[in-house]
């Protein structure tokens, strides 16, 4: 189950300008999507996506909560008490912020349906990708097995240190390795995926782990003077490495107008 999760691992993740990444989403030619890295942040989005004229973010609040964007929303808007945003409508990007947690992108690449939803333990414990499927069905008449799936940066199983309360909380996914516990939370979204229907083989992993991956393994964008004079040249926001509450990766996907 592990490395099935782990399935499809491809090159999501291009150089698009410094400070962000393109996201290639398969069947997602419709669709634009990327993530920031450390040096990048609104400005760098909108410089990119001039045809974007509205940003969405969700509030996010650890739940399990879906909203729908239908109608034109304000240049931009923060919509409370969710986590997953999901629209038909081009031209409006939705954005997460993360700094570990799963950002995790579904499709529906025949009806041109995009989402975006922020999961981590305490989604995937209230079951979020499992909601979000049901709820594109629902909203949409998406069919699950037309679905496609994707994750961004995130932290995975090589960092994800957890506390031993996890062990009853999600015993297929936690890992024992001398004294150290961890949790594989891209496995445990993953399986939710397969369980809601989404195939296997459309579900593609960027690979990447916020916590130790390092900007040597990838190439095409120059961390800033700042960065490497404090001597820190990590790629990504990761809480586990310190993090402060306003350095997030945001990440973004929008159906082109
Ligand atoms: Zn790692």
């Amino acid at each position: 189950m592990l490395t099935q999760a782990a399935a499809n691992k491809s090159a999501l993740l291009h150089p698009w300008r410094p400070g962000l990444w393109r996201m290639r989403l398969p069947q997602g030619r419709v669709m634009l999507a990327g993530v920031t890295d450390r040096i990048g942040g609104f400005d760098a989005l909108r410089a990119q996506l001039p045809s974007i004229r509205r940003f969405v973010l969700a509030e996010q609040v650890h739940g399990a909560g879906l909203t729908s964007i239908e109608t034109p929303q304000p240049p931009l808007e923060r919509i409370p008490g969710c986590d997953a945003l999901t629209t038909s409508l081009p031209g409006a990007a939705l954005v997460i912020q993360t700094a570990d947690c799963l950002p995790l992108y579904v499709w529906d690449p025949g009806q041109q349906i995009a989402a975006l939803a922020h999961v981590g333990w305490r989604g995937l414990a209230a079951q979020l990708p499992v909601r979000l499927v049901s709820f594109l069905g629902t909203r949409y008449q998406s069919r699950p097995e037309r679905l496609r799936a994707a994750w961004g940066p995130a932290i995975r199983a090589c960092c994800y240190e957890v506390g031993q309360e996890f062990d009853a909380r999600f015993p297929a996914w936690i890992r024992h390795d001398g004294t150290r516990r961890t949790m594989d939370l891209i496995g445990c979204a993953a399986a939710q995926l397969r369980a809601a229907g989404i195939r296997a083989g459309r579900i593609t992993d960027a690979g990447v782990c916020t916590a130790c991956d390092s900007p040597g393994e990838r190439r095409g964008v120059i961390l800033s003077e700042r960065s490497e004079s404090k001597g820190d040249t990590a790629r990504w926001h990761s809480v586990r490495r310190g993090a402060q509450p306003e350095e997030r990766l945001l990440s973004f996907i929008a159906i082109r107008a």
